[in-house]
Protein backbone atom coordinates (compact mmCIF):
# COMPACT_ATOMS: atom_id res chain seq x y z
CA UNK A 1 0.00 0.00 0.00
CA UNK A 2 1.31 3.85 -0.65
CA UNK A 3 0.35 6.33 1.62
CA UNK A 4 -1.24 8.99 -0.10
CA UNK A 5 0.05 12.61 -0.18
CA UNK A 6 -2.15 13.65 2.56
CA UNK A 7 -1.32 10.72 5.48
CA UNK A 8 2.11 11.77 4.42
CA UNK A 9 1.65 15.79 5.69
CA UNK A 10 -0.38 14.30 8.77
CA UNK A 11 2.78 11.94 9.54
CA UNK A 12 4.82 14.53 9.44
CA UNK A 13 2.62 17.27 11.52
CA UNK A 14 2.70 14.90 14.08
CA UNK A 15 6.91 14.22 13.69
CA UNK A 16 7.23 17.97 13.79
CA UNK A 17 5.10 18.77 16.69
CA UNK A 18 6.79 15.60 18.40
CA UNK A 19 10.39 16.96 17.81
CA UNK A 20 9.57 20.43 18.90
CA UNK A 21 8.05 19.14 21.79
CA UNK A 22 11.39 17.40 22.67
CA UNK A 23 13.36 20.55 21.65
CA UNK A 24 15.42 18.37 19.82
CA UNK A 25 17.89 19.67 17.59
CA UNK A 26 17.55 16.41 14.95
CA UNK A 27 21.02 15.03 13.43
CA UNK A 28 20.27 12.61 10.07
CA UNK A 29 22.38 11.99 7.26
CA UNK A 30 20.30 13.37 4.00
CA UNK A 31 22.89 12.79 1.25
CA UNK A 32 23.06 12.82 -2.36
CA UNK A 33 25.57 12.40 -5.18
CA UNK A 34 25.64 14.05 -7.82
CA UNK A 35 27.82 13.95 -11.45
CA UNK A 36 30.45 16.47 -12.88
CA UNK A 37 27.70 17.93 -15.30
CA UNK A 38 25.82 19.44 -12.39
CA UNK A 39 29.10 21.63 -10.72
CA UNK A 40 31.17 21.78 -13.87
CA UNK A 41 29.85 25.35 -14.54
CA UNK A 42 29.05 27.72 -11.96
CA UNK A 43 25.96 28.35 -13.18
CA UNK A 44 25.28 24.72 -12.85
CA UNK A 45 26.60 24.62 -9.57
CA UNK A 46 24.52 27.11 -8.16
CA UNK A 47 21.35 25.81 -9.72
CA UNK A 48 21.93 22.39 -8.45
CA UNK A 49 22.68 23.89 -4.48
CA UNK A 50 19.58 25.83 -4.57
CA UNK A 51 17.66 22.82 -5.15
CA UNK A 52 19.49 20.64 -2.82
CA UNK A 53 19.80 23.20 -0.18
CA UNK A 54 15.23 23.41 -1.21
CA UNK A 55 14.90 19.44 -0.65
CA UNK A 56 16.76 20.20 2.94
CA UNK A 57 19.33 17.73 1.71
CA UNK A 58 22.70 18.29 4.18
CA UNK A 59 25.85 16.21 2.47
CA UNK A 60 26.52 16.00 -0.95
CA UNK A 61 29.06 13.61 -2.95
CA UNK A 62 30.25 15.11 -6.35
CA UNK A 63 31.92 12.65 -8.68
CA UNK A 64 35.72 14.69 -8.96
CA UNK A 65 37.75 11.54 -10.29
CA UNK A 66 36.77 9.30 -13.54
CA UNK A 67 37.26 8.72 -16.92
CA UNK A 68 40.76 7.64 -17.18
CA UNK A 69 42.42 9.84 -14.30
CA UNK A 70 40.94 13.29 -14.91
CA UNK A 71 39.55 15.56 -12.21
CA UNK A 72 36.88 17.64 -11.14
CA UNK A 73 39.47 19.60 -8.67
CA UNK A 74 42.58 21.13 -8.76
CA UNK A 75 45.65 18.43 -9.33
CA UNK A 76 49.49 17.99 -9.56
CA UNK A 77 48.95 14.61 -10.28
CA UNK A 78 45.61 14.54 -12.55
CA UNK A 79 44.45 16.49 -15.66
CA UNK A 80 41.26 18.65 -15.26
CA UNK A 81 38.42 17.39 -17.05
CA UNK A 82 38.18 18.57 -20.61
CA UNK A 83 34.70 19.60 -20.03
CA UNK A 84 36.10 22.30 -17.20
CA UNK A 85 37.01 25.92 -18.77
CA UNK A 86 40.14 27.35 -17.95
CA UNK A 87 40.72 28.88 -14.48
CA UNK A 88 37.23 27.46 -12.88
CA UNK A 89 37.55 24.96 -10.13
CA UNK A 90 34.66 23.02 -10.13
CA UNK A 91 34.74 21.41 -6.61
CA UNK A 92 36.24 24.39 -4.94
CA UNK A 93 33.47 26.60 -6.27
CA UNK A 94 30.90 24.10 -5.22
CA UNK A 95 32.06 23.85 -1.43
CA UNK A 96 31.71 27.81 -0.83
CA UNK A 97 28.43 27.52 -1.68
CA UNK A 98 27.54 24.03 -0.09
CA UNK A 99 29.70 25.04 2.90
CA UNK A 100 27.46 28.36 2.95
CA UNK A 101 24.45 26.35 2.67
CA UNK A 102 25.54 24.00 5.65
CA UNK A 103 26.01 21.36 3.38
CA UNK A 104 28.54 18.82 3.97
CA UNK A 105 30.82 17.75 1.10
CA UNK A 106 32.55 14.22 0.13
CA UNK A 107 34.31 14.23 -2.95
CA UNK A 108 33.81 10.67 -4.80
CA UNK A 109 36.07 9.19 -6.31
CA UNK A 110 35.86 6.09 -8.88
CA UNK A 111 38.95 3.57 -8.11
CA UNK A 112 38.41 0.37 -9.71
CA UNK A 113 36.54 1.35 -12.88
CA UNK A 114 38.78 3.48 -15.82
CA UNK A 115 35.18 5.31 -16.97
CA UNK A 116 34.20 5.04 -20.86
CA UNK A 117 37.10 6.48 -22.20
CA UNK A 118 39.84 4.84 -24.61
CA UNK A 119 42.75 2.88 -23.04
CA UNK A 120 45.17 5.45 -25.77
CA UNK A 121 43.98 8.43 -23.34
CA UNK A 122 44.65 9.23 -19.78
CA UNK A 123 46.29 7.13 -17.12
CA UNK A 124 46.65 4.49 -19.11
CA UNK A 125 48.13 6.11 -22.10
CA UNK A 126 51.24 6.92 -19.78
CA UNK A 127 51.28 3.44 -17.44
CA UNK A 128 49.96 0.58 -19.83
CA UNK A 129 50.85 -1.73 -17.92
CA UNK A 130 48.35 -0.44 -14.67
CA UNK A 131 45.25 -1.71 -16.78
CA UNK A 132 43.99 -4.92 -15.26
CA UNK A 133 44.16 -8.06 -17.40
CA UNK A 134 41.17 -10.43 -18.25
CA UNK A 135 37.85 -9.48 -17.98
CA UNK A 136 36.69 -6.73 -20.67
CA UNK A 137 36.00 -2.96 -19.58
CA UNK A 138 39.33 -1.42 -18.58
CA UNK A 139 39.89 -1.75 -14.95
CA UNK A 140 42.52 -0.53 -12.48
CA UNK A 141 44.77 -3.27 -11.76
CA UNK A 142 44.60 -2.74 -7.97
CA UNK A 143 46.91 -5.40 -7.19
CA UNK A 144 50.07 -3.48 -8.20
CA UNK A 145 51.15 -1.02 -5.69
CA UNK A 146 52.16 1.69 -7.77
CA UNK A 147 48.21 1.45 -9.11
CA UNK A 148 47.54 2.17 -5.38
CA UNK A 149 49.56 4.41 -4.27
CA UNK A 150 48.52 7.09 -7.12
CA UNK A 151 45.50 6.60 -6.43
CA UNK A 152 45.62 7.31 -2.38
CA UNK A 153 48.15 10.20 -3.39
CA UNK A 154 45.53 11.91 -5.65
CA UNK A 155 42.94 11.64 -2.69
CA UNK A 156 44.74 12.73 0.04
CA UNK A 157 45.66 15.57 -2.55
CA UNK A 158 42.20 15.98 -2.84
CA UNK A 159 42.10 16.21 1.12
CA UNK A 160 44.56 18.34 1.45
CA UNK A 161 44.06 21.57 -0.93
CA UNK A 162 40.49 21.70 -0.28
CA UNK A 163 37.59 21.89 2.64
CA UNK A 164 36.42 18.39 2.33
CA UNK A 165 34.38 16.87 4.87
CA UNK A 166 35.25 13.65 3.85
CA UNK A 167 36.38 11.26 1.25
CA UNK A 168 34.32 8.83 -0.84
CA UNK A 169 35.12 5.20 -3.00
CA UNK A 170 33.31 4.04 -5.39
CA UNK A 171 33.61 0.71 -7.65
CA UNK A 172 36.57 0.33 -4.67
CA UNK A 173 36.23 -3.74 -6.24
CA UNK A 174 37.36 -5.45 -9.10
CA UNK A 175 34.44 -6.07 -11.94
CA UNK A 176 34.96 -9.87 -11.06
CA UNK A 177 37.04 -12.46 -9.84
CA UNK A 178 38.78 -12.72 -13.05
CA UNK A 179 42.86 -13.85 -12.82
CA UNK A 180 45.56 -11.26 -13.77
CA UNK A 181 47.74 -12.78 -15.62
CA UNK A 182 50.33 -10.19 -14.57
CA UNK A 183 53.48 -10.71 -13.80
CA UNK A 184 53.36 -8.09 -10.41
CA UNK A 185 49.75 -10.24 -9.31
CA UNK A 186 50.90 -13.71 -10.47
CA UNK A 187 54.33 -13.38 -8.14
CA UNK A 188 52.78 -11.86 -5.44
CA UNK A 189 50.24 -14.70 -5.21
CA UNK A 190 52.42 -17.23 -5.92
CA UNK A 191 54.55 -15.51 -2.79
CA UNK A 192 51.42 -15.40 -0.40
CA UNK A 193 49.98 -18.86 -1.34
CA UNK A 194 52.63 -20.97 -2.62
CA UNK A 195 50.98 -22.05 -6.00
CA UNK A 196 52.58 -21.79 -9.25
CA UNK A 197 52.55 -18.69 -11.09
CA UNK A 198 50.00 -18.47 -14.38
CA UNK A 199 51.41 -17.50 -17.49
CA UNK A 200 47.96 -16.99 -19.11
CA UNK A 201 48.91 -20.55 -21.04
CA UNK A 202 45.46 -22.07 -20.16
CA UNK A 203 43.52 -21.68 -22.93
CA UNK A 204 42.70 -24.70 -23.44
CA UNK A 205 39.22 -27.34 -22.15
CA UNK A 206 38.27 -28.71 -19.14
CA UNK A 207 38.12 -25.30 -17.28
CA UNK A 208 36.91 -24.20 -13.90
CA UNK A 209 34.49 -21.44 -14.54
CA UNK A 210 33.34 -19.55 -11.06
CA UNK A 211 29.60 -18.72 -12.37
CA UNK A 212 26.12 -18.67 -11.59
CA UNK A 213 23.02 -19.46 -14.33
CA UNK A 214 20.02 -21.13 -16.13
CA UNK A 215 21.41 -22.82 -18.94
CA UNK A 216 19.24 -24.17 -21.41
CA UNK A 217 19.19 -28.08 -21.80
CA UNK A 218 17.56 -31.15 -23.97
CA UNK A 219 19.57 -30.63 -27.13
CA UNK A 220 17.33 -31.64 -30.09
CA UNK A 221 19.61 -31.20 -33.12
CA UNK A 222 22.62 -29.18 -31.39
CA UNK A 223 25.77 -31.11 -31.12
CA UNK A 224 27.54 -30.60 -27.44
CA UNK A 225 30.99 -29.26 -28.15
CA UNK A 226 31.19 -28.90 -23.70
CA UNK A 227 29.37 -30.21 -20.79
CA UNK A 228 29.52 -28.63 -17.45
CA UNK A 229 30.35 -31.21 -14.38
CA UNK A 230 26.98 -32.31 -14.15
CA UNK A 231 26.93 -33.47 -17.59
CA UNK A 232 24.59 -30.74 -18.65
CA UNK A 233 25.49 -28.73 -22.03
CA UNK A 234 27.96 -26.26 -21.49
CA UNK A 235 29.20 -25.25 -25.06
CA UNK A 236 26.87 -26.08 -27.88
CA UNK A 237 26.78 -25.65 -32.08
CA UNK A 238 23.80 -26.21 -34.55
CA UNK A 239 23.27 -26.33 -37.88
CA UNK A 240 20.13 -24.86 -39.18
CA UNK A 241 19.54 -24.65 -42.94
CA UNK A 242 23.12 -23.17 -44.53
CA UNK A 243 23.24 -20.99 -41.11
CA UNK A 244 24.94 -21.63 -37.73
CA UNK A 245 24.32 -21.00 -33.65
CA UNK A 246 26.59 -21.34 -31.45
CA UNK A 247 25.55 -21.62 -27.36
CA UNK A 248 28.01 -20.73 -24.48
CA UNK A 249 25.77 -21.64 -21.94
CA UNK A 250 26.78 -19.42 -18.75
CA UNK A 251 27.65 -15.90 -18.63
CA UNK A 252 30.56 -16.39 -20.15
CA UNK A 253 31.46 -13.02 -21.54
CA UNK A 254 34.05 -11.31 -19.48
CA UNK A 255 35.15 -14.37 -17.70
CA UNK A 256 38.35 -13.78 -18.34
CA UNK A 257 39.10 -17.57 -19.22
CA UNK A 258 41.64 -17.67 -21.92
CA UNK A 259 39.97 -20.63 -22.86
CA UNK A 260 36.63 -19.23 -23.43
CA UNK A 261 38.37 -15.93 -24.98
CA UNK A 262 40.66 -18.42 -27.31
CA UNK A 263 37.06 -19.93 -28.50
CA UNK A 264 35.10 -16.90 -28.83
CA UNK A 265 37.64 -15.69 -31.21
CA UNK A 266 37.94 -19.11 -33.32
CA UNK A 267 34.25 -19.56 -33.49
CA UNK A 268 33.91 -15.42 -35.16
CA UNK A 269 36.57 -15.76 -36.74
CA UNK A 270 35.03 -19.45 -38.97
CA UNK A 271 31.75 -17.13 -38.91
CA UNK A 272 33.59 -14.61 -41.11
CA UNK A 273 32.86 -11.51 -38.35
CA UNK A 274 33.60 -8.53 -39.45
CA UNK A 275 33.15 -4.62 -38.06
CA UNK A 276 30.64 -4.42 -41.13
CA UNK A 277 28.50 -7.40 -40.19
CA UNK A 278 28.12 -7.88 -36.99
CA UNK A 279 25.90 -6.62 -34.67
CA UNK A 280 24.95 -7.54 -31.26
CA UNK A 281 21.05 -7.48 -30.65
CA UNK A 282 19.24 -6.17 -27.37
CA UNK A 283 15.69 -6.66 -27.56
CA UNK A 284 13.63 -4.18 -26.52
CA UNK A 285 11.98 -6.54 -23.86
CA UNK A 286 15.37 -7.80 -22.29
CA UNK A 287 16.81 -4.44 -22.05
CA UNK A 288 13.20 -3.02 -19.87
CA UNK A 289 14.25 -5.36 -17.57
CA UNK A 290 18.25 -5.65 -17.37
CA UNK A 291 20.42 -3.23 -17.31
CA UNK A 292 22.14 -1.87 -20.14
CA UNK A 293 26.33 -1.85 -18.36
CA UNK A 294 25.55 -5.97 -19.32
CA UNK A 295 24.77 -5.26 -22.96
CA UNK A 296 28.34 -2.30 -23.00
CA UNK A 297 30.25 -4.34 -21.06
CA UNK A 298 29.96 -6.98 -24.14
CA UNK A 299 30.61 -5.41 -26.48
CA UNK A 300 33.80 -3.78 -24.80
CA UNK A 301 35.00 -7.69 -23.87
CA UNK A 302 34.28 -8.30 -28.16
CA UNK A 303 36.51 -5.24 -28.92
CA UNK A 304 39.35 -6.21 -27.42
CA UNK A 305 38.77 -10.04 -28.87
CA UNK A 306 38.88 -8.25 -32.08
CA UNK A 307 35.35 -7.67 -32.85
CA UNK A 308 34.00 -4.65 -32.95
CA UNK A 309 29.35 -4.96 -32.90
CA UNK A 310 27.09 -2.45 -33.13
CA UNK A 311 24.50 -2.33 -30.84
CA UNK A 312 20.54 -2.97 -32.30
CA UNK A 313 17.59 -3.45 -30.72
CA UNK A 314 14.71 -5.89 -33.05
CA UNK A 315 13.73 -2.93 -35.05
CA UNK A 316 17.03 -3.32 -37.01
CA UNK A 317 17.31 -7.08 -37.38
CA UNK A 318 15.95 -6.65 -40.56
CA UNK A 319 19.00 -4.46 -41.81
CA UNK A 320 21.89 -7.20 -40.35
CA UNK A 321 24.16 -8.33 -43.47
CA UNK A 322 23.04 -11.97 -45.33
CA UNK A 323 25.43 -14.31 -43.80
CA UNK A 324 26.16 -11.65 -40.99
CA UNK A 325 26.87 -12.22 -37.23
CA UNK A 326 23.96 -11.80 -34.37
CA UNK A 327 25.90 -11.88 -31.12
CA UNK A 328 23.41 -12.02 -28.17
CA UNK A 329 23.57 -11.96 -24.57
CA UNK A 330 21.84 -12.56 -21.94
CA UNK A 331 18.88 -12.30 -24.64
CA UNK A 332 16.19 -13.77 -21.58
CA UNK A 333 13.16 -12.39 -23.71
CA UNK A 334 12.94 -12.42 -26.96
CA UNK A 335 9.40 -11.43 -28.84
CA UNK A 336 7.75 -14.49 -31.20
CA UNK A 337 8.39 -12.08 -34.52
CA UNK A 338 12.08 -11.62 -33.59
CA UNK A 339 12.19 -15.04 -32.91
CA UNK A 340 10.69 -15.90 -36.42
CA UNK A 341 13.41 -13.33 -38.23
CA UNK A 342 16.01 -14.76 -36.28
CA UNK A 343 15.10 -18.62 -37.58
CA UNK A 344 14.81 -16.85 -41.52
CA UNK A 345 17.98 -15.08 -40.62
CA UNK A 346 19.83 -18.34 -39.64
CA UNK A 347 18.29 -20.62 -42.39
CA UNK A 348 19.54 -18.22 -44.89
CA UNK A 349 23.49 -18.10 -43.56
CA UNK A 350 23.46 -15.77 -40.98
CA UNK A 351 25.17 -16.68 -37.68
CA UNK A 352 24.59 -16.51 -34.34
CA UNK A 353 26.56 -16.71 -31.34
CA UNK A 354 24.60 -17.29 -27.78
CA UNK A 355 26.20 -16.22 -24.50
CA UNK A 356 24.11 -17.14 -21.47
CA UNK A 357 20.99 -18.35 -22.83
CA UNK A 358 17.49 -16.90 -23.78
CA UNK A 359 16.28 -19.03 -20.98
CA UNK A 360 12.31 -17.23 -20.87
CA UNK A 361 12.01 -17.47 -24.90
CA UNK A 362 13.67 -20.71 -25.45
CA UNK A 363 9.83 -22.20 -25.18
CA UNK A 364 9.34 -20.40 -28.69
CA UNK A 365 9.82 -23.19 -31.45
CA UNK A 366 11.79 -21.30 -33.96
CA UNK A 367 14.05 -20.48 -31.40
CA UNK A 368 14.38 -24.02 -30.26
CA UNK A 369 15.32 -24.88 -33.70
CA UNK A 370 17.92 -22.12 -33.97
CA UNK A 371 19.62 -23.20 -31.29
CA UNK A 372 19.04 -27.01 -31.34
CA UNK A 373 18.00 -27.22 -27.38
CA UNK A 374 14.34 -27.06 -26.21
CA UNK A 375 14.20 -26.25 -22.45
CA UNK A 376 15.67 -24.87 -19.55
CA UNK A 377 18.41 -26.82 -17.04
CA UNK A 378 17.85 -25.86 -12.71
CA UNK A 379 19.49 -22.39 -11.68
CA UNK A 380 23.02 -23.21 -10.20
CA UNK A 381 25.58 -21.05 -8.73
CA UNK A 382 29.17 -21.43 -7.72
CA UNK A 383 32.24 -23.26 -9.60
CA UNK A 384 31.68 -25.73 -12.21
CA UNK A 385 34.31 -27.32 -14.46
CA UNK A 386 33.63 -27.21 -18.56
CA UNK A 387 35.47 -30.11 -20.02
CA UNK A 388 35.29 -31.05 -23.98
CA UNK A 389 32.34 -33.68 -24.53
CA UNK A 390 33.33 -36.66 -26.17
CA UNK A 391 33.52 -37.76 -29.90
CA UNK A 392 33.50 -33.48 -30.55
CA UNK A 393 36.82 -32.33 -32.41
CA UNK A 394 35.84 -28.44 -32.46
CA UNK A 395 37.16 -27.61 -28.89
CA UNK A 396 41.27 -28.67 -28.36
CA UNK A 397 41.35 -30.77 -25.30
CA UNK A 398 44.16 -29.78 -23.14
CA UNK A 399 45.85 -31.52 -19.99
CA UNK A 400 42.97 -32.81 -17.49
CA UNK A 401 42.16 -30.34 -14.77
CA UNK A 402 43.19 -31.14 -11.34
CA UNK A 403 40.00 -30.05 -9.66
CA UNK A 404 40.69 -29.80 -6.26
CA UNK A 405 43.64 -28.01 -7.03
CA UNK A 406 41.74 -25.40 -9.03
CA UNK A 407 39.12 -24.50 -6.59
CA UNK A 408 41.96 -23.63 -4.01
CA UNK A 409 43.49 -21.69 -6.48
CA UNK A 410 40.81 -19.69 -6.98
CA UNK A 411 39.31 -19.20 -3.09
CA UNK A 412 42.74 -18.41 -2.63
CA UNK A 413 43.14 -15.98 -5.49
CA UNK A 414 39.42 -14.29 -4.32
CA UNK A 415 41.04 -13.73 -0.98
CA UNK A 416 44.13 -12.59 -2.69
CA UNK A 417 42.31 -9.86 -4.80
CA UNK A 418 40.37 -9.12 -2.02
CA UNK A 419 43.43 -7.92 0.31
CA UNK A 420 44.56 -5.76 -2.82
CA UNK A 421 41.15 -3.87 -2.33
CA UNK A 422 41.02 -3.38 1.21
CA UNK A 423 45.16 -2.24 1.31
CA UNK A 424 43.90 0.95 -0.51
CA UNK A 425 41.12 1.60 1.36
CA UNK A 426 43.64 1.07 4.55
CA UNK A 427 46.18 3.55 2.92
CA UNK A 428 43.94 6.07 2.35
CA UNK A 429 42.36 5.68 5.09
CA UNK A 430 45.43 5.97 7.78
CA UNK A 431 46.90 9.06 5.42
CA UNK A 432 43.61 10.87 5.59
CA UNK A 433 43.43 10.59 9.35
CA UNK A 434 46.61 11.53 10.20
CA UNK A 435 46.16 14.63 7.96
CA UNK A 436 42.60 15.24 8.98
CA UNK A 437 41.62 13.95 11.79
CA UNK A 438 38.23 14.88 11.65
CA UNK A 439 37.50 13.65 7.93
CA UNK A 440 35.15 10.92 7.16
CA UNK A 441 35.89 8.20 5.30
CA UNK A 442 33.47 6.56 2.98
CA UNK A 443 32.46 3.93 0.26
CA UNK A 444 29.36 2.87 -2.07
CA UNK A 445 29.66 -0.96 -1.57
CA UNK A 446 27.05 -3.73 -3.24
CA UNK A 447 24.11 -3.52 -0.72
CA UNK A 448 24.26 -7.95 -0.90
CA UNK A 449 26.90 -9.21 0.92
CA UNK A 450 27.23 -12.14 -1.21
CA UNK A 451 27.01 -10.25 -4.53
CA UNK A 452 30.05 -7.35 -2.71
CA UNK A 453 31.97 -11.07 -1.98
CA UNK A 454 31.97 -11.65 -5.66
CA UNK A 455 34.14 -8.79 -6.74
CA UNK A 456 36.13 -8.62 -3.89
CA UNK A 457 34.84 -5.43 -2.06
CA UNK A 458 35.19 -6.81 1.79
CA UNK A 459 33.24 -3.61 3.41
CA UNK A 460 32.04 -5.77 5.94
CA UNK A 461 35.60 -6.43 7.04
CA UNK A 462 36.19 -1.86 6.41
CA UNK A 463 34.07 -1.65 9.03
CA UNK A 464 34.89 -4.26 11.75
CA UNK A 465 38.80 -3.03 11.57
CA UNK A 466 38.07 0.79 11.21
CA UNK A 467 39.19 1.26 8.16
CA UNK A 468 36.20 3.27 6.84
CA UNK A 469 34.03 5.09 8.93
CA UNK A 470 30.80 4.45 7.25
CA UNK A 471 29.46 3.17 4.21
CA UNK A 472 26.56 3.81 1.51
CA UNK A 473 25.14 0.60 0.25
CA UNK A 474 23.77 0.90 -3.01
CA UNK A 475 20.42 -0.72 -2.03
CA UNK A 476 18.49 0.69 -4.96
CA UNK A 477 15.71 -1.69 -5.81
CA UNK A 478 12.22 -0.78 -6.58
CA UNK A 479 11.20 -3.86 -4.49
CA UNK A 480 10.45 -2.85 -0.39
CA UNK A 481 10.62 -6.75 0.40
CA UNK A 482 14.35 -6.89 -1.09
CA UNK A 483 15.21 -3.76 0.92
CA UNK A 484 13.63 -5.31 4.27
CA UNK A 485 15.74 -8.41 3.63
CA UNK A 486 19.08 -6.28 3.21
CA UNK A 487 18.22 -4.69 6.48
CA UNK A 488 18.08 -7.96 8.16
CA UNK A 489 21.56 -8.84 6.11
CA UNK A 490 23.02 -5.89 7.13
CA UNK A 491 22.46 -6.13 10.92
CA UNK A 492 25.67 -8.47 11.02
CA UNK A 493 27.87 -5.80 9.72
CA UNK A 494 26.43 -3.23 12.05
CA UNK A 495 24.10 -4.48 14.88
CA UNK A 496 23.91 -1.14 15.89
CA UNK A 497 22.91 0.75 12.73
CA UNK A 498 25.88 3.04 13.28
CA UNK A 499 27.49 2.49 9.93
CA UNK A 500 25.52 2.20 7.48
CA UNK A 501 23.23 4.84 5.42
CA UNK A 502 21.07 3.38 2.86
CA UNK A 503 21.62 4.66 -0.63
CA UNK A 504 18.64 4.36 -2.20
CA UNK A 505 17.27 5.29 -5.91
CA UNK A 506 15.22 8.28 -7.30
CA UNK A 507 15.20 6.87 -10.09
CA UNK A 508 13.60 4.04 -12.16
CA UNK A 509 14.34 2.54 -15.52
CA UNK A 510 11.23 2.58 -17.91
CA UNK A 511 11.58 0.68 -21.23
CA UNK A 512 15.11 1.34 -21.37
CA UNK A 513 15.25 5.18 -19.77
CA UNK A 514 15.95 6.08 -16.29
CA UNK A 515 13.31 7.90 -15.24
CA UNK A 516 11.98 10.17 -11.94
CA UNK A 517 11.07 7.36 -9.72
CA UNK A 518 7.65 7.43 -8.24
CA UNK A 519 7.31 9.69 -4.87
CA UNK A 520 4.94 7.19 -3.50
CA UNK A 521 7.92 4.37 -3.75
CA UNK A 522 10.59 6.90 -2.62
CA UNK A 523 8.78 7.80 0.26
CA UNK A 524 7.92 4.33 1.34
CA UNK A 525 11.67 3.26 1.02
CA UNK A 526 12.03 6.38 3.15
CA UNK A 527 9.72 5.23 5.86
CA UNK A 528 11.30 1.81 6.01
CA UNK A 529 14.28 3.73 6.65
CA UNK A 530 12.87 4.66 9.58
CA UNK A 531 11.50 2.03 10.51
CA UNK A 532 14.24 0.54 10.53
CA UNK A 533 16.19 3.67 12.94
CA UNK A 534 18.82 4.41 10.33
CA UNK A 535 20.56 7.43 10.61
CA UNK A 536 19.53 8.78 7.40
CA UNK A 537 19.87 7.97 3.31
CA UNK A 538 21.66 8.58 0.34
CA UNK A 539 20.19 9.25 -2.79
CA UNK A 540 21.27 8.42 -6.28
CA UNK A 541 21.16 10.42 -8.44
CA UNK A 542 20.96 14.63 -8.02
CA UNK A 543 19.53 14.39 -11.92
CA UNK A 544 16.54 13.48 -10.29
CA UNK A 545 15.98 15.54 -8.15
CA UNK A 546 12.81 17.55 -9.55
CA UNK A 547 10.53 20.01 -8.56
CA UNK A 548 7.79 17.70 -7.50
CA UNK A 549 10.27 15.16 -4.96
CA UNK A 550 12.04 18.84 -3.69
CA UNK A 551 8.51 19.51 -2.11
CA UNK A 552 7.85 15.98 -0.98
CA UNK A 553 10.57 15.85 1.07
CA UNK A 554 11.02 19.42 1.72
CA UNK A 555 7.46 19.09 3.18
CA UNK A 556 7.66 15.73 4.19
CA UNK A 557 10.20 13.59 5.94
CA UNK A 558 12.55 16.34 5.94
CA UNK A 559 10.54 19.61 6.90
CA UNK A 560 12.80 19.21 9.76
CA UNK A 561 16.11 20.77 9.40
CA UNK A 562 18.54 18.55 10.51
CA UNK A 563 22.60 18.53 10.62
CA UNK A 564 24.43 15.93 9.07
CA UNK A 565 24.86 12.69 11.11
CA UNK A 566 28.06 11.14 11.42
CA UNK A 567 29.09 7.83 13.52
CA UNK A 568 31.53 7.70 16.83
CA UNK A 569 34.87 8.13 15.60
CA UNK A 570 37.63 5.64 15.80
CA UNK A 571 41.10 4.57 15.46
CA UNK A 572 42.24 3.76 12.08
CA UNK A 573 44.12 0.28 12.40
CA UNK A 574 47.82 0.70 11.64
CA UNK A 575 48.69 -2.99 10.67
CA UNK A 576 47.17 -4.60 7.93
CA UNK A 577 45.69 -7.96 8.70
ZN1 LIG B 1 47.89 -7.82 -12.11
Amino acid sequence: MHPTRTTWLCGCIVALAALHAAGAELAEHRGIWLHPDQFKTPEAAEMWIERIAAARLNAIYPLVWHRGGTAWFRSELSPLAGDVADGFDPLGHLIKLAHARGIAVHAWFVNGSYGQTRTDRGVFAQHPEWQLQGGGDPWYDLGRPAVRDFQRDVMIECLRNYELDGLHFDYIRYSGIQICYCDHCQQEFAAKYGFRPLRGEEDRFPILVETGGNPLDKPTTAQVLATFDDGKPAITVNRLGSGEAVLLNWGAARSGSPAVDKFVRQTLTRFGATAKNTLQLDTTQTRAKYRPETQTQTAQWLRTLGFPTRLIDETELAKTPDRGTLILRGQYYIAEDTAQQLEDFVRAGGHCLFIDGPVFAIKQPPLQRVIGLKSTAAFFSGGKVVSPAPGQDVLEAGPPLDVNEARQRMAKWVEYRTWTVSELVRSVSRDAKALKPDAWISAAVFYVKDSADRVCQDWYGWLREGSIDYVLPMAYTEDNGVLAKAFAEWKDADPGGERIIPGLSIYSRQDGRAVPRDLALVRSQLDLCRAHATHGVQFFSLAFLNEALIEALAQGPFATPARTWYPAKRAVPNDAP
